[in-house]
């Protein structure tokens, strides 16, 4: 019998509906890119539990990693006696972090308490209030990270009053016809109609935006908001809790764009599996906060520390790096296969950076009228075929891949395979 079914009316009897469910199934075990549910059948994992998985479901390292740090001490709370995995990794991620000069990390749980505590950091560093972000930007739903987030449905709505200060300026994006000058020409606007730089904290930016739909900031772009943000005093907050940890095929996306941010915010990836986030930055800005005014009961919990050192470990040993950039021509080249079919004109555009890549679906080339509907549907057909495979965008039209980078490359041809045969019905 299936025993989905009845599960899934136990779920939405229990569970508030705030909470969306992009694949009713039900996960029971997982391993690389590969998830079974109660029923055992099998999906091949595209979504890799939203860009968490570069390394794979229970990567045995991880596994092994957590495993005997379970045995040794499981929570403490760092403010209260410090633990070494904390001091170990913070130490790694200093090392890594492409950001000269001497670096701090803290660590906490979640992708927006990171950016809470990046917002917090640039606030004490330079004495200002206002904090500018993009027009697409996603970076998490507590009250300060909403704010700075670039999309109303469904994330924001219900939920004003927001912290004040906050402003949003266009990300660029080619595909609709935003230039890097239009945004730069919109920041500057913005100083004139809304609020002088010498007010600004910080301006903070995915390099490669996530839900906002996988539009790649071009390199340029980030250096000149770079210039910029030197020439004003702000600080230059990276949001790269998606694109890092070698999704775009560098340890961090703005690598490709030899961009120093002062802040970086990091997690998802970092602990494979594990919760985990963390601030790394310019020391003197990291050490700007009064003692005691940093930090969270849970904040870099031991069995996440020791799985973020391990899949940093995996990432040197297996050359994470080279199989993304190996895996991102292989899902770039089927997605351009699709481009490139006369059956589907629905593919409008194919994007994105190293192995973090995906398709917009429109109803029409010319008008590029988004289709969110036949993304709903790719979706579930893709996850009757044994895919799971996530929408993103601010239109919900885009069609994204974060497959473990460290998937077989047959399992990948699979999953684009279905990706492919799934597209075709739907259409
Ligand atoms: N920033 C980015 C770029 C993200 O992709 C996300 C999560 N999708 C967040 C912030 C928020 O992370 P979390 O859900 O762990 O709070």
């Amino acid at each position: 019998m299936n025993k989905v079914a009845p599960i899934t009316e136990r779920l939405y009897a229990a569970i508030p509906r705030g909470l969306a469910i992009a694949i009713p199934i039900l996960a029971d075990h997982a391993s690389g890119a590969e998830i079974w549910d109660i029923d055992g059948r099998r999906y091949i994992d595209f979504a890799g539990g939203i860009g968490v998985l570069n390394v794979g479901h229970r990567h045995p390292r991880v596994v092994a990693a957590v495993e005997a740090q379970l045995r040794a001490l499981t929570h403490a709370c760092f403010q209260v006696t410090p633990y070494e995995p904390y001091i170990r990794l913070a130490e790694r991620i200093n090392e890594i972090a492409p950001i000269s000069g001497a670096k701090k990390t803290i660590f906490l749980t979640t992708g927006a308490e990171a950016i809470e505590n990046a917002v917090k950091i640039a606030r004490c560093a330079t004495g200002r209030p206002a904090i500018i972000s993009f027009t697409g930007a996603f970076h998490g739903r507590t009250m300060m990270a909403l704010a700075l987030t670039g999309k109303v449905v469904p994330y924001k709505v219900g939920f004003a009053p927001f912290p004040a200060e906050t402003y949003h300026v266009p990300f660029p994006d080619s595909y609709r016809g935003v230039s890097s000058r239009d945004s730069l020409d919109a920041i500057e606007a913005l100083f004139k109609s809304s609020i002088e730089p010498s007010r600004v904290a910080a301006i903070i930016i995915e390099p490669v935006q996530g839900e906002g739909g996988f539009n790649v900031a071009p390199f340029e772009f980030l250096r000149e908001l770079k210039a910029l943000c030197v020439r004003h005093g702000i600080v230059m907050i990276a949001d790269e809790i998606q694109s890092g940890f070698g999704r775009t095929g560098r340890m961090f996306a703005v690598e490709h764009a030899s961009v120093e941010p002062d802040l970086i915010a990091i997690a998802k990836s970092l602990a494979g599996g594990f919760p985990l986030s963390g601030v790394v930055g310019r020391a003197e800005i990291m050490d700007s906060v009064a003692v005691g005014g940093l930090g969270g009961t849970y904040a870099g919990s031991p069995i996440s520390c020791a799985a973020a050192l391990a899949v940093l470990d995996v990432m040197r040993d297996e050359n994470v790096l080279g199989r993304a950039e190996r895996q991102g021509a292989l899902v770039r080249s089927r997605l351009d296969t699709l481009r490139n079919d006369p059956r589907f004109a629905c593919v409008g555009d194919v994007r994105g950076l190293g192995s973090m890549l995906a398709m917009e679906l429109v109803k029409d080339r010319a008008t590029k009228e988004p289709a969110p509907e036949l993304a709903k549907k790719l979706t579930a057909r893709a996850a009757e075929r044994g895919l799971i495979v996530l929408t993103c965008g601010v239109y919900a039209n885009v069609i994204r891949v974060l497959v473990p980078l460290v998937a077989p490359a047959e399992l990948v041809e699979e999953g684009m395979s279905i990706l492919e045969a799934s597209l075709a019905e739907v259409i």
